[in-house]
């Protein structure tokens, strides 16, 4: 059964950098693909945040997220233009609703998103916006729930055990990890130089790494924060499988990873 796919990242090219790979696996099989930006990604690097002065940064930055979703094979872009770098002055409810609005007019049922303990604070207000609005409500369109990491934020957190990332789904992408790495050049601004995290090298070196991890090639890993199967939908039993505030897998996770890696 062919499924709807909804991505929500704070910033253009963290939609690449985390999951680029598993978007284009999922455009090959079928699946229909979403991409929501939720902060501009620009006036973060002014003094104070002035759009009109970073409007001709801004307008570059969204024809290319429109390019890179293009590029994944991605039915659109969506941008909210949130205030960069400063999503934890704003509300939580004011982050919650437009994800509630496009999770209800796209009924979406697999959503990705940020890892909660990333070091940047949209990542984390990105996070706790998308769990909210993915809550297990009955009548929930959203099945499946995953967090990605990324490069220059996850990796740069403090290692206490409450912030690691901790995957345990792994996606094979031996098959797109080139073509991931093709589409990132569209965010060549945001790239850096090798040793840098968020570099060609790095991004491709921590597919190998999460690759190998998992006994395959190349990979992109992945926190289960819920699946559920019910009867209706696809013929399993009916089995939820869940897991902490941070995202810690439950038993169901393991044969869940199975699956996925089968398909
Ligand atoms: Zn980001």
């Amino acid at each position: 059964m062919k499924k709807k796919i909804l991505v929500v990242a704070a910033h253009p090219d963290d939609e690449v950098l985390g999951v680029g790979g598993t978007i284009l696996r999922h455009v090959a099989e079928g699946d229909e693909v979403r991409i929501l930006l939720l902060a501009e990604g620009v006036t973060s690097r002014a003094d104070t945040r002035d759009e009109a002065l970073c409007h001709e940064a801004l307008d570059a930055l969204h024809t290319n997220a429109q390019r890179v979703a293009k590029a994944l094979g991605a039915k659109c872009a969506e941008l909210c233009n949130f205030p960069d770098n400063r999503m934890d002055s704003m509300m939580l409810l004011d982050v919650v609703k437009p994800i509630e609005h496009v999770i209800n007019m796209y009924r979406p049922d697999v959503v990705y998103t940020h890892h909660g303990g990333d070091v940047n604070v949209d990542h984390q207000r990105t996070h706790e916006a998308v769990v909210t609005a993915c809550r297990a409500l009955p009548g929930q369109c959203v099945h499946e729930l995953y967090f990605f990491e990324t490069p220059s934020s996850t990796e740069w957190q403090m290692m206490r055990a409450e912030r690691a990332f901790l995957p345990t789904l792994y996606v094979d992408i031996a098959a797109t990890l080139a073509k991931k790495l093709d589409v990132l050049h569209l965010y060549d601004s945001e790239m850096r130089s090798f040793p840098h995290t968020r570099s060609y090298e790095a991004v491709e070196a921590l597919a190998q790494w999460r690759g190998a991890t998992a006994g395959v090639a190349a990979a992109e890993a992945f926190e289960v924060g819920r699946v559920v199967r019910t009867t209706a939908q696809n013929g399993y039993l009916s089995t939820r499988g869940g897991a902490d505030g941070l995202g810690r897998l439950s038993s169901m996770g393991d044969s869940h990873r199975s699956a996925f890696l089968a398909a």
